[in-house]
């Protein structure tokens, strides 16, 4: 039997999200916190009737997070990672879906998956947001979900807030545009960012959703997402959402970390302190030109061998695998943006692992 011709259209021409595991050493490509924030021991946590479905409504945890945002738990819905709710919202919403690229790809795999069209928006040159190019197609072409990561995946910059804001006011119910559109700003890198979260702009903008995860500040195991928004945009998220999608050890575990937050806080102000040294580090090889990064990960580009058959998207993909023979593992952006690599800030020790192989093998 051919599977393939029982399988949907939009399904067939799709690529599965690569997250492959792959043996290795020095482990620097899923952007992940190198630092686990504590072991959880059966015996350590209180779920006791693990015979019950968890809480539907995650309500403790959405307290927490509620009263760290300064908003009300009305405001938050949780998911089990923020891809979740990435799901929920092209469900409820539908496209068009507008984004720019090279991004994060589960915008464009999820519209695809659920047959919603995709406007795509190549950034400019310095990786910020084509303002006039995406100002336009919002007119001609009325998407009805626009997803900002900022900063953004895999580059590593935040958009400029001017812009993003434009954005906003464009697509906002109370102007006088015709076709409103939601505003997704992504900020699963947030917490490594010198800019300011775009939390307390909700009251400003009604189309404003802000999603943001556990995964990035060393909690990428448990699958802890979550949306801050309107009311009434997570009453109608709430009609898709599947039951009991937080299950009920994640929710007291995410419970306990967000107590201790000042053990979190400790290991980003690390990894933004690494960050800088493994970028002026990464200045000083000739042939890569690394990018100033916002987030917890330096994309870099490989250039091309001057006098030689050779192209740097070769390049990056040889470099790829050397390093990974020495058992770095980072993540080759091919297929997203082509001769570039992207590498996540690990433990002091882990990036000298990183460093001393680059410098050896380019
Ligand atoms: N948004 C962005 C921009 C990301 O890079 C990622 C993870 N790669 C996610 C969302 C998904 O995070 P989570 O682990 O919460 O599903």
């Amino acid at each position: 039997m051919d599977i393939k011709k029982l399988v949907k259209p939009n399904i067939r021409s799709l690529r599965a999200y690569q997250a492959k595991e792959i043996p290795c050493r020095v482990k620097l490509d899923a952007n992940e916190s190198p630092y686990p924030p504590f072991a959880v021991h059966s015996s350590q946590f209180t779920v006791k009737k693990l015979n019950r479905y968890p809480d539907p409504e995650a309500k403790l945890l959405k307290q927490l997070l509620a009263r760290g945002l300064k908003v009300k738990p009305e405001n938050i819905l949780a998911g089990n990672g923020s891809d979740e709710l990435i799901y929920y919202l092209i469900t409820a919403f539908g496209g068009p879906v507008l984004y720019p690229t090279p991004t994060f790809s589960m915008y464009g795999i999820i519209s695809q998956t659920l047959g919603e069209k995709k406007i795509e928006i190549p950034l400019d040159k310095s990786f910020d947001l084509n303002e006039k190019e995406i100002l336009n197609k919002i007119k001609n072409k009325k998407p009805k979900l626009i997803f900002l990561s900022s900063p953004n995946n895999p580059t590593g910059n935040s958009f400029l807030t001017s812009k993003i804001k434009k954005i906003l006011e464009i697509t906002s119910p109370v102007t006088r545009y015709s076709s409103p559109s939601l505003v997704v700003v992504d900020e699963a890198y947030q917490a490594f960012s010198s800019k300011k979260s775009f939390v307390p702009l909700l009251n400003i903008y009604k189309n404003l959703i802000i999603l943001k995860t556990l995964s990035k500040i060393g909690l990428a195991g448990l699958r802890v997402g979550f949306m801050i928004a309107s009311p009434e945009i997570i009453k109608e998220i709430n009609k898709v959402r599947l039951p009991f999608n937080l299950n009920s050890l994640s929710q007291e575990i995410a419970v306990t970390a967000l107590k201790n937050k000042r053990l979190l806080k400790s290991y980003i102000k690390q990894t933004i302190s690494e960050r800088k040294r493994l970028l002026n580090e990464m200045k000083k090889i000739k042939d890569i030109k690394p990018f100033t990064s916002d987030a917890n990960f330096i994309l870099f580009k490989v250039n091309p061998v001057r006098n030689k058959v050779s192209n740097g998207v070769k390049n990056a993909d040889t470099l790829y695998k050397k390093l990974l023979k020495q058992g770095v593992l980072i993540r080759n952006m091919r297929g997203v943006i082509d001769g570039f690599l992207r590498v996540t800030v690990g433990t002091p020790g882990e990036n000298m692992i990183f460093l001393k192989n680059l410098k050896k093998l380019v």
